[in-house]
């Protein structure tokens, strides 16, 4: 139950194991073709280019940002913690100039007025978003981010990796250019794959540039190319493709789509409320300071003053139960359940049930069934 990578259906992992076909062979073709077209169906596109590259999310996020802007542009990044501050680094990286906004304390979210007076201000390049900052569980408020961002120039960037495929995310309508994200979280796949989709519009800016991007590997202009080739079936070389990762993506994309995104947003909304209530009911705290921008996909909770965290993911280890801990200013004081992907409502209760046990074990007077009772309230509307 950590915010990824997740748990992957058998189904998923049965293909790794797959003999590893030649990139050039019909079967792969047709395999990698129906991936790029199932994929811009999660990510809600009918126009635009989606490239799937071997890497992880922070390659997805350097991807997206260096075939946009060119050293000294200007970039506005609006960040909810960690992960924002990830896209500062990158941007410094690549000699970008940046306006580097952040909340005062974690857990809060900065708001659409920030980003309003901001753009107001000032004309940039480029704007990042992080959809669910996964080191806060907080939730950044993008369609609305969009609708400011579509008035200017900006080309709107936002880091899905803890949200596509398991929060509301409509890249197209909600006037998004470059949404990113990896495989292994709510994509449910193993790690090791980027998945980066440009609107018209980026690869139009892209095209446009006074230089050439400065990575050799990360230029879109050498992978349009291929995404081009196989999504109309053919094939073209630029680097060989992870044959075994895109055979487990086919599948995991199709178990998506048969489940329905509307469906799967839904699943996501009711198990996400569902922990936070059996949180509020036993007593502790998350650390989004408010529900409604309070993540989907992960929940990042506060411990109590009795409980010390070694003490509690090791418990949770010994229940079945894997957890993870805080990050950044927040290690140490928080843990992390991720509830994305495959996630239902049985994992969740086991989840709980656990916590309650691991708590009352460490001190922490709570009666136990009082969480559990309130998830299942939540559970039955599933
Ligand atoms: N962005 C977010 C929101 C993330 O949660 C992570 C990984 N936890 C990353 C970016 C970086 O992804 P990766 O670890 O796959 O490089």
């Amino acid at each position: 139950m950590i915010p990824g990578p997740v748990m992957c259906n058998s189904s998923v992992l049965k293909e790794m194991s797959k003999p590893v076909m030649s990139h050039g062979s019909s079967e792969f073709i047709e395999i990698f073709g129906d991936s790029l077209r199932k994929l811009k169906q999660v990510f809600m596109i009918e126009n635009g280019e989606v490239f799937v590259v071997a890497g992880s999310g922070t390659l997805a996020m350097e991807m997206a940002l260096v075939n946009v802007c060119e050293p000294g542009d200007e970039v506005l990044i609006l960040s909810n913690g960690m992960f924002g501050e990830r896209f500062k680094e990158i941007c410094l990286r690549h000699r970008l100039k940046v306006d580097y906004q952040e909340v005062k304390k974690f857990g809060d979210c900065i708001s659409t007025e920030v980003a309003k007076n901001k753009l107001e201000e000032k004309e940039y390049k480029a704007v990042t978003v992080t959809h669910v900052d996964t080191s806060t569980s907080v939730k950044a408020p993008v369609k609305e981010f969009g609708r400011i961002i579509k008035k200017t120039n900006a080309v709107f960037i936002v880091d899905g990796v803890c949200a596509t495929g398991g929060e509301e995310e409509r890249m197209e309508s909600w006037g998004i250019d470059v949404l990113l994200t990896a495989s292994q979280k709510a994509i449910s796949v193993p790690p090791g794959l980027a998945l980066v989709a440009f609107s018209r519009k980026a690869v139009e800016i892209h095209q446009e540039r006074r230089n050439p991007v400065d990575s050799y590997f990360l230029d879109i202009q050498n992978w349009r190319n291929v995404m081009n080739s196989y999504i109309n079936r053919k094939v073209f070389y630029f680097a060989t493709p992870p044959i075994n990762l895109i055979y487990a993506l086919k599948t995991s994309l199709t178990e998506i789509l048969k489940e329905g995104l509307e469906k799967r947003f839904r699943r996501h909304a009711l198990i996400a409320k569902a922990f936070r209530e059996a949180i509020k009911a036993v007593g502790l705290e998350i650390v989004p300071l408010k529900e409604d921008y309070a993540a989907n996909t992960v929940t990042a909770v506060y411990y109590p003053v009795e409980v010390e965290d070694n003490a509690f993911r090791y418990g949770m280890l010994k229940e079945g139960v894997v957890v993870a801990g805080g990050l950044g200013p927040l290690k140490k004081k928080t843990f992390r359940v991720g509830h994305m992907g495959n996630v239902n409502s049985s994992d969740i209760i086991a989840t709980i049930s656990a916590v309650e046990r691991v708590l009352f074990k460490n001190g922490y007077k709570v009666t136990l069934g009082q969480g559990l009772e309130a998830a299942q309230e939540v559970l039955n509307k599933l």
